[in-house]
């Protein structure tokens, strides 16, 4: 062999899953978005009240560490704990592969493997995988072009308008948004069309290799999701830093930011989307956040204003400011209609303050 590195059982779950998603990883490409991260929680619940056991097999340089095995002497019964957001969970192949590869080890070991089962973490039942279906995988064989792809310069192909691509952690950073645009048949997974929450827990939020990083406050855990996979941000903590790159890959991946605390103050939506989509997420908000919107909205406006005609007209100022101040006295149990009709007409009367100190400055 040219290349002695140590495979791991989940490489060659990774190779059979998608060998370009290997060399991704191996070269530098978090494979770990919020999803990932939930799982690998469940692992760290179940692992406490089970046995999980290091398994290897020095000849040919396998190791890892199965869910749970049970021994009886030297018989071995493997279980390997998965969630699944199906109705029925299916097996797939790189499960199989990894209950081959823990069965490959545990043999080298001299155990005799008498079962392999994957417990359904979210469904509370086994599914018992035979030796038949284990059979066809050659672990020897499959550890070995773990190695190639892995010492590789160059990564494998990307599959073509394949269905693992759209529940694949990596697809932002293997796939150029041309081929996502040119192929629409190939999505970014949305499994759970994840909102970030951007709450006290979270110290910065920032983007990197097509994902968004949160990272925990005092040393906290840092998550981070494929852009692709998240359907917009939720910004609850004012003193959280957002990078300007963070918001800009959000809105240009067509996705909403939306600042409050307590109530929404604002929110950024994609230039590309038509104002009527707006209007009508708008539209659907109950009518205290949509007179709450429009208040903040007015009372920034005339506050604009009245900083300009300060400036020009300091005479002026006086008035302009009590209006501003109004907007924020108009009692919010008022029926919407005559809540806005209040707003409207002090938003009219700041407008022809303005315009009036505006023009009489202009030389004439
Ligand atoms: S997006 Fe598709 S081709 Fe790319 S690594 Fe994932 S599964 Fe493989």
């Amino acid at each position: 062999m040219s290349d002695e590195r140590e495979i791991t059982v989940s490489n060659v779950a990774t190779y059979v899953f998608c060998p370009r998603k290997l060399w991704l990883t191996s070269n530098g490409h978090d494979p770990h978005d919020v999803n990932v991260v939930r799982g690998a929680t469940e692992h760290d619940a179940v692992d406490n009240s089970s046995k999980p056991m290091s398994v290897h097999d020095p000849a040919i340089g396998l190791h890892g560490t199965c869910d749970s095995v049970s021994i009886d002497e030297n018989i071995a019964n493997i279980t390997e704990y998965k969630s699944s957001s199906s109705d029925i969970p299916v097996i797939r192949e790189h499960v199989i592969v990894q209950l081959a590869a823990y069965r490959h080890c545990l043999t080298a070991q001299g155990y005799v493997v008498r079962s392999a089962a994957v417990w359904w973490t979210t469904h509370g039942y086994a599914s018992t995988v035979s030796d038949f279906a284990m059979d066809v995988f050659n672990v020897p064989e499959l550890t070995q072009k773990c190695r190639g792809v892995m010492a590789s310069d160059t990564s494998p192909p990307v599959l073509e308008d394949d269905p693992r691509c759209a529940g694949c952690s990596l697809v932002e950073a293997c796939q150029p948004s041309e081929e996502l645009v040119s192929n629409p048949r190939i999505v970014p997974s949305r499994r759970d069309d994840s909102i970030l929450i951007v709450d006290a827990d979270v110290r910065r939020v920032s983007t990197s290799k097509g994902h968004i990083k949160l990272d925990g406050k005092d040393g906290g855990k840092t998550l981070s999701a494929p852009i692709g996979q998240v359907s917009g941000m939720v910004v609850l903590n004012t003193h959280a830093i957002i990078t300007t790159q963070a918001i800009l890959a959000l809105i240009e991946d067509g996705k909403y930011v939306v600042y409050g605390w307590g109530k929404p103050q604002a929110f950024t939506s994609p230039v590309k989307l038509p104002n009527g989509h707006s209007r009508a997420r708008l539209a659907a908000a109950d009518s205290s956040i949509r007179k709450y919107l429009a208040s903040k909205n007015i009372h920034a406006k005339v506050h604009n204003q009245a900083s300009r005609v300060r400036a020009l007209d300091p005479s002026a100022a006086r008035a302009i400011r009590g209006l501003r101040d109004d907007v924020t006295s108009i009692d919010p149990n008022l029926p919407e209609d005559e809540y806005t009709s209040k707003l409207f007409g002090l938003e009219g009367g700041s407008a022809t303050l303005y315009f009036s100190v505006v023009i009489s400055s202009l030389p004439t």
